[in-house]
């Protein structure tokens, strides 16, 4: 069909759905999107959890013990089953609320008109014969009947698996044409790779092409990064290794020990279990969900999560200016005409606000050129100014809506002036060209191009200037070019707009006919100030050892302007893009290095940029928002999207995106990364060495022929319940102080170094002789056996807290307030835990259950003692190696 014909077969109009109709329609279609795939009942994911190779080792100890009758280690085996279960089932938990606050977050919006204006709306709300307005970058968010179409072109590779763009167009197609000719249309879920246009709604939600094949796209992502996955693979090695050793353990304590086989089995059996870390795969995917989550707060969206890890490394961050940097709340603060300057005053994007010329209000009757600026500024512009009680608000282009609010007041017409012109043709904005031309009829019968773009674009275009009189006089670009810099040195953003009458039959522009034609107006001049928690963000970042470099496309004396208001390094060096392009591979590498400003660049700039710094071994985070960027985000080692004026295909490009486009989201996204690798690293350093040292005086006594210092029984019951809560507290640990003050950590350190081994070693030998000591001197002191186990157990526990607190700080030291007072998690599980050792000790129903005494006063206190020195230990020991990694810091310095 013809698209008029298509527009009234959806009972619509190019000028937009009224709201009435719209929530008819919503009522009628439902949302605009695709039916979720059925969930897995809770009972099936929780039943899953015991599927895994320990848990059937368990289960089959539970069937050995129970064919012997000893009930009791039963049900011991059987709890350590279920705990198991359930925090994986808690962890899955987890992991899946983290993934669902992001995809609430990534939700992608689109641009409709409705009663007229246009708004931004959810993509969830499109009901068919809307009029949605499509540019290059965006995802296609229903299927569209195009009506206006400017040099579209589409990725359809999801549904037709043809990976060229194709070029789309109004014009009808045949009625058998193949899904990929049917060049009107424009597909859901495609991608906009080039141009601009708009289309009517045909099709929403499960109706339209995609919806009908969307059961191969149940994408399921799960919370997982190679350091994690790594974990998981060592864990079961791990596991594996520790069985084989317990079978040869059982097999020497029968044969060789002579020792009877259901107390040999279930000291072997309460060994495995000490030693295996069966929880710490799910805490550490406990760990990256907090992660997730807390980033997420932080406006700081994970898509792919391998990157938390590298965020933590990153050591150069290039920043976009404009938005990033800049509030982008920008306002015109001049005009520079042939003739006279003037200033502009007013407030934020009101229409409102006078022109003044030698401090005097000047009026377009008197200064005909002000007219023309404003029809340029009002005419070559997408954005729209919409009155709110709160003042007035941009949709679109935040720097358009300050033209237009400067058209506004220099017509007194409010936010829409120039309503009797139509928009005949257009070349839309693009960073390669970085002017905007548009094409006017009005009903008078004139016709007239408008341009707008950076000074030089449209200086090159124009071949001469509009004199104060009205007339015409030759261009002086030397004039222009000093003007440009003086506005650019005070930090304002300078564009220029020119215009060209042209016969009334002229209906399709075309770059032609602006080369070398058009009369120069005159410039710009805007405003956009630095963000203020920006400046502390670059702050911040420099203490951390990250340098921050902005790559702007703007022109370099703004960026240098700007970048002295930022606090950015190096701000009196400024590369161009043409200075880029004059260097080699080599040069550029050391180039890129060096400076730290990068003005007019192009996104194919930034790509060489990245593999510049990357040569060099820096681990490169880089922000952008254009459809263009693509190639350079995907490069960076961290890809940072913009969430709200960045193009769909950039953010699918990018690791992250910011919900607020701040540079300080970035920031606090850096302190995220680090602080997850941090809790990462605390996780398997307090788990392994525990789970050494309460495995290792067991495995100690079976070797030496020795009555056990604690029971099997009592070491499952000290690992269900100490291990699996005080591990889990570490999951919460807030960054430490130091966080943003150190160093990137290198580039693939390895995590389990000799440093972690050797703490393993450490702890498992501190532990043995603790629970030794305690046991020989209870039994020496006449106490029974029970009781000397008793008060050994209890010693394990009260290391294992001490160790936790210990390893809360493995960057400084723990011996501060801040650090004793620890954290709202901490204290609830090492409350719990005592409470639980308490009741275990002290209640005759457990004791009966776990073979336990009450432990006297004094030995209670003894036990507690002996912790606060174990304390001291690793402490001082931790204080040693740190004065030596500072020295040797300080040496290479
Ligand atoms: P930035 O890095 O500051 O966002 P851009 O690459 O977006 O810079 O823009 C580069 C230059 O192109 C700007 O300095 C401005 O002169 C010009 N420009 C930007 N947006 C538009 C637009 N919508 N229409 C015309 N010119 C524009
Ligand atoms: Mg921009």
């Amino acid at each position: 069909m013809p698209s008029a014909t298509a527009l009234d077969a959806l009972a619509s109009r190019s000028s937009g759905l009224e709201t009435g109709e719209y929530t008819r329609r919503l009522a009628k279609h439902g949302p605009n999107r695709l039916p979720e795939p059925p969930k897995r009942s809770p009972i099936l994911r929780f039943l899953s959890h015991f599927h895994n190779v320990l848990i059937y080792v368990l289960i089959a100890s539970a069937a050995v013990t129970a064919a012997l009758q000893h009930w009791v280690d039963t049900g011991v085996i059987l709890a350590v089953v279920i705990v198991n279960a359930v925090i994986g089932y808690i962890q899955e938990g987890r992991a899946e609320q983290a993934m669902d606050a992001i995809r609430g977050m990534l939700a992608p919006r689109s641009a409709v008109l409705r009663d007229r204006r246009r708004i931004s709306v959810d993509a969830s709300d499109l009901v068919p014969g809307d009029i949605v307005l499509i540019e290059a970058g965006d995802r296609v968010p229903a299927d569209l009947r195009l009506i206006e179409a400017r040099g579209i072109k589409a990725e359809e590779a999801i549904l037709t698996g043809e990976s060229v763009p194709v070029d789309k167009g109004t014009a009808p197609v045949t009625e058998d044409a193949a899904l990929g000719d049917r060049s009107s249309m424009l597909f859901s879920g495609t991608l906009v790779a080039a141009g601009a246009g708009r289309g009517v709604v045909a099709a929403t939600g499960a109706d339209t092409q995609i919806g009908r094949i969307s059961g191969m796209l149940g994408r399921v992502e799960t919370l997982t990064t190679p350091l994690v996955a790594q974990m998981d693979r060592f864990a079961r090695w791990l596991t594996v290794f520790i069985l084989i050793v317990a079978a040869s353990l059982l097999i020497y304590g029968y044969f060789v020990g002579h020792l009877p086989f259901a107390d040999l089995f279930m000291a072997v059996v309460g060994l495995s279990v000490a030693a295996i870390p069966e929880g710490l795969p799910a805490v550490l995917t406990i760990t990256l969900a907090v992660g997730v989550q807390a980033m997420a707060r932080r406006n700081a969206i994970v898509r792919r999560l391998p990157a938390i890890e590298t965020l933590g490394s990153v050591s150069v961050i290039c920043s976009d200016k404009t938005g990033t940097l800049t509030r982008n709340e920008m306002m015109v603060a001049s005009l520079a005409a042939a003739g006279h300057s003037y200033s502009v005053g007013g407030n934020g994007y009101a229409p409102e606000g006078a022109v003044r010329w030698r401090e005097a209000d000047a009026h377009p009757d008197e200064h005909a050129v002000l007219m023309e600026f404003a029809r340029a500024a009002g005419l070559c512009n997408d954005a729209m100014l919409h009155a709110h009680e709160a003042g007035w608000r941009v949709e679109g282009d935040p720097m358009e809506g300050a033209l237009m609010a400067l058209a506004g007041k220099i017509t007194r017409e409010g936010g829409e002036p120039f309503r009797q012109w139509t928009r005949t043709d257009a070349i839309p904005f693009d960073t390669a060209h970085r002017y905007m031309a548009v094409l006017h009829h009005d009903h008078e019968d004139r016709a007239c191009i408008h341009v707008k773009g950076a000074p030089e674009a449209v200086l090159a275009l124009c071949a001469d200037q509009r004199a104060a009189d009205g007339g015409s006089q030759p261009l002086d670009a030397d004039h222009w070019n000093g003007m440009v810099e003086d506005l650019a040195a005070e930090g304002q953003r300078v564009i220029a707009v020119a215009a060209r009458a042209v016969p009334q039959d002229h209906t399709i522009l075309n770059t032609a006919d602006l080369e070398g034609r058009l009369t120069l107006i005159g410039l710009i001049g805007l405003i956009d100030p630095p963000r203020p928690e920006a400046i502390e963000a670059v702050a911040e970042c420099h203490a951390a050892g990250i340098r921050v470099k902005m790559i702007t496309g703007d022109h370099a004396a703004t960026a240098r302007a700007i970048a002295g208001m930022i606090g950015l390094k190096n701000h009196d060096r400024v590369l161009t893009g043409a200075d880029l392009e004059a260097m080699d591979d080599a040069a550029l590498a050391e180039a890129a290095v060096q400076a730290d400003i990068f003005a007019r660049t192009s996104p194919a700039h930034k790509l060489r940029l990245v593999t510049a710094l990357q040569s060099r071994g820096l681990t490169v985070a880089m922000t952008g928002d254009g459809v263009n960027d693509a190639p350079a985000l995907k490069r960076a080692d961290a890809g940072i999207a913009m969430g709200l004026k960045g193009s769909e295909a950039a953010k699918e490009a990018a690791e992250f995106v910011l919900a607020d486009d701040n540079f300080a989201s970035i920031a606090a996204a850096v302190r995220e990364g680090r602080t997850v690798y941090d809790n990462i690293k605390k996780v398997i350093s307090w788990t392994l060495p525990t789970n050494a040292g309460e495995a290792m005086p067991i495995i100690i006594a079976l070797f030496l022929g020795m009555a056990l210092p604690i029971t099997a029984v009592q070491i499952l019951w000290v690992n269900l319940v100490a291990t699996v809560t005080l591990g889990l507290a570490l999951a919460f640990e807030p960054s430490e102080p130091g966080t943003m003050r150190r160093p990137p950590r290198p580039r693939g350190e390895a995590l389990l170094s000799g440093g972690l081994l050797w703490h393993v070693a450490l702890v498992s030998l501190l532990f043995s002789a603790a629970v030794f000591g305690m046991y020989t001197y209870a039994l020496d002191k006449g106490h029974s056996q029970e009781l000397a186990q008793t008060m050994a157990m209890n010693t394990i526990v009260v290391l294992e807290i001490f160790h936790l607190f210990f390893i809360r700080n493995i960057h400084g030291t723990s011996l501060t307030w801040a650090a004793a007072r620890g954290t709202r998690v901490v204290w609830a599980c090492v409350i719990a835990v005592t409470t639980a050792q308490f009741a275990v000790t002290y209640m005759p129903p457990l004791q009966a259950v776990f073979g336990t005494e009450a432990v006297p006063l004094f030995d209670g206190l003894l036990i507690v003692a002996i912790g606060v020195v174990f304390f001291g230990l690793i402490e001082t020991e931790k204080q040693m190696r740190l004065t030596f990694r500072s020295a040797n810091g300080a040496a290479a310095g």
